[in-house]
């Protein structure tokens, strides 16, 4: 495969959460992520859309959310991402055992995946989410806080876990189209990953025949995106998943990235996202995350549309 036809890996996890200021809260404060951008639901501009990820937002390292102040919480299903892994280095679970008593988040007991030792844990909104340390040992720069140092910061997305009833469809996008390949089993779970990137590069599969729809709603994942370099690039993606027969979006203009959506086949909303232009379009590096920024279409309504956002700090 040349390497412009590749999907490098996860871009970005968008995830759907209640409250505005306790989503911002535990994911820059508690886990200390830094919190990259403060915009608006492009499709709802009455809701925020936060975004967190390492210091410049890199590909792989980023989770957004869509705060939606009244939304019902989601049932977990088939046809969803069941669960999100993040890198952390070995010896950190003691620190973060710790702080899960503190701030009094639900946490499970360390354990293992496919020989990768594994903490698992729920945000506020009952988003699981698992810390992993991985095989080789990740590479990537985390960001820092006053509380959380390198030796224990995430270091961005190991995989991502997907339910479904049958693995099949899913699993033919992901070798037939996305240059995955089954790498391991265990039980009812099937590991794929791609050799094109060195981290965010696995998805795991859990086959559950006959588990009924998830819903997706509060503390549910919204949607997951794979990245490509350019808009050439999506373009060619966009024409292999039309050539299976399923319906894909044009691709959108989404201010940071250009991307285009699909379902897969075992239901769970797919992504392909650009890595150009990137966060600092509209921020300098060092205010990324300090203002409330507008997609042009929406800048004109700027005083209504914060009249109704509320205030997060
Ligand atoms: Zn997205």
């Amino acid at each position: 495969m040349e390497e412009e036809d590749c999907i490098l890996g996860l871009h970005h996890i968008t995830a759907i959460a209640s409250d505005a200021q306790q989503n911002f809260d535990f994911y820059s404060k508690v886990l200390g992520l830094r919190f990259l951008k403060k915009t608006v639901n492009f499709d709802d501009p009455g809701a925020y859309h936060f975004y967190f990820g390492d210091e410049v937002g890199s590909a792989g390292t980023i989770l957004t959310f869509f705060p939606w102040p009244h939304i019902t919480p989601g049932t977990r299903g088939a046809g969803q991402a069941t669960a999100i892994g993040y890198s952390v280095p070995a010896g950190s679970f003691d620190f973060w055992l710790r702080r899960f008593e503190e701030y009094n988040v639900s946490h499970g007991q360390p354990g293992e995946k496919f020989g990768e030792p594994c903490l698992s844990f729920f945000d506020p909104d009952g988003l699981p989410l698992e810390f992993v340390v991985a095989q080789t040992p990740d590479p990537r720069t985390p960001w820092t806080t006053t509380e959380i140092a390198a030796d224990v910061a995430l270091r961005g997305f190991h995989y991502v876990t997907l339910m479904v009833a049958s693995r099949r469809g899913t699993a033919s996008i992901l070798t037939g189209i996305f240059g995955y390949a089954l790498v391991n089993q265990a039980g009812n779970r099937y590991r794929y990953a791609t050799d094109a990137v060195p981290t965010a590069r696995f998805v795991d599969l859990v086959e559950e025949p006959g588990s009924k729809r998830g819903v997706v709603a509060g503390g549910s994942v919204h949607h997951v995106a794979f990245r490509v370099r350019d808009e050439a690039t999506l373009l060619h993606f966009r024409e292999q998943v039309l050539g299976r027969g399923l319906d894909v979006t044009p691709q959108i203009d989404r201010q940071y990235f250009h991307s285009l959506y699909f379902r897969e086949p075992g239901g769970v909303l797919f992504e392909i996202a650009t890595d150009n232009p990137g966060f600092m379009v509209d921020e300098p590096l060092a205010e990324l995350g300090t203002h409330l920024l507008l997609p042009p279409q929406y800048e004109k309504r700027r005083n209504q549309i914060l009249a109704h956002l509320p205030p997060v700090v």
